[in-house]
């Protein structure tokens, strides 16, 4: 089965068009039509090189949203026509104590990702900058009638990476929660924390995004630019979600913890972190990661989007390889507010 894609044919090559084969419907397997595809920093990170060998060419996308086209006989859970989102996993084995915990992630035989992976037969795997993907519907989630198809597609990777370490570190009432970077994770991660009941305090390298901030429901807003910022909050916080690209002084942010106070990286910047011993013992605080979060988990994240009427603050852009690449490059300058949706049903005109 013909799919017209967008690729990038090596590490930090120019986006270019071109036309990948999906395999044919296995009896588990759902046929997506796609129709918006979001841009996470994650795809520029792993299209530019950034975390090491990329497999390519690469057709990067991990936060697809779709109708369902056809399903393999053994379908019984969707059927034509269904609103349905793929994230940025698409097999794992199903048996091991992690996929039976529903998460599947942390999958033991290793989770497969939706690009940039080999699947179990071997094959690459290449993800939603494209006409339709072929999934096995274990990795299929439903999108509520509530949510639009093209915000809903970001949810699929920025909205379950930040919910599921929200939730696991329990943010919720009496808790004071950062999120540090507003950006697209982060501006879900505010949204999450608010709806959850803590307290959320947002740490943004400027003040340019306060009044949004306020909006999403950040109770209060400082800029880490300003030195005194890390004064006046020192201690502050039972939990701090970084959502940075980029590496940080991660001393001068647990410093912003109280005693068992957790950060929890879920950015994931090219180089090592470093960290002084000592601003973890001082304070018996802990450094934390998350990987977005399991299948059933994403299920009750987009319900639960649905009910609180959380949604991302979307630029839909055109399926262009030009206009794609720009997105990038304003992405990669934090001037995205706050995610970029790619009408990847544009590609069917061409
Ligand atoms: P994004 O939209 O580019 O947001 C990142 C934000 O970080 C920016 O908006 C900016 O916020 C801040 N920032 C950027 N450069 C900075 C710097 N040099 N110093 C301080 N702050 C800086 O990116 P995203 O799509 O949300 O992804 C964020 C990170 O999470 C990426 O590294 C991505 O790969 C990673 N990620 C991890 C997982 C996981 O499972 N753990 C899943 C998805 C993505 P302000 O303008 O507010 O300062
Ligand atoms: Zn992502």
């Amino acid at each position: 089965m013909k799919a017209k894609s967008l690729q990038i044919p090596s590490a930090g090559a120019v986006i270019e068009r071109t036309v990948i084969e999906r395999r044919e419907l296995r009896e588990h397997d759902v046929l997506i039509d796609i129709k918006y595809s979001g841009i996470c920093h994650s795809d520029i990170h792993q299209g530019e090189g950034d975390w090491g060998d990329g497999i390519f060419p690469m057709v990067p996308g991990h936060e697809i949203v779709g109708l369902v086209a056809a399903v393999g006989p053994g379908v019984t859970t969707f059927s034509a026509g269904d609103r349905v989102g793929v994230g940025c996993f698409v097999d794992s084995c199903g048996e091991c104590e992690y996929c039976l915990a529903g998460e599947e992630q942390y999958c033991k035989k290793g989770v497969v990702s939706t690009y940039n992976a080999m699947d179990y037969d071997g094959n690459p795997t290449y993800g939603g900058y494209s006409q339709n993907i072929v999934v096995t519907e274990r990795f299929v989630v439903r999108v509520p009638d509530k949510l639009n198809l093209d915000v809903a597609a970001p949810l699929l990777c920025a909205g379950i990476t930040t919910y599921s370490p929200l939730r696991h570190w329990h943010a919720g009432p009496g808790k004071k929660v950062a999120v540090v970077g507003m950006g697209g994770l982060g501006h879900l991660g505010v949204q999450f924390a608010h709806a959850l009941g803590a307290e959320v305090t947002v740490l943004s390298t400027s003040l340019s995004k306060q009044e949004e901030a306020f909006k999403l429901g950040a109770d209060h807003y400082y800029a880490t630019r300003d030195p005194e910022t890390f004064t006046k909050l020192a201690g502050s916080f039972d939990l701090i979600l970084n959502t940075v690209s980029a590496n940080l002084d991660m001393d001068a942010y647990l410093s912003l913890l109280r005693i068992d106070g957790t950060i929890v990286n879920v950015g994931a910047p090219a180089k090592p972190d470093t960290y002084s011993a000592f601003s973890l013992i001082m304070a018996r605080r802990s450094l934390a990661g998350s990987l977005v979060g399991g299948i059933r988990e994403t299920q009750e994240m987009l319900d639960f989007c649905a009910e609180h009427g959380i949604a991302p603050l979307i630029e839909v852009i055109g399926a262009d390889p030009e206009e794609v690449q720009h997105a990038w490059k304003r992405v990669k300058q934090s001037d995205v507010r706050y995610r970029f949706v790619i009408d990847t049903a544009q590609l069917n005109r061409d």
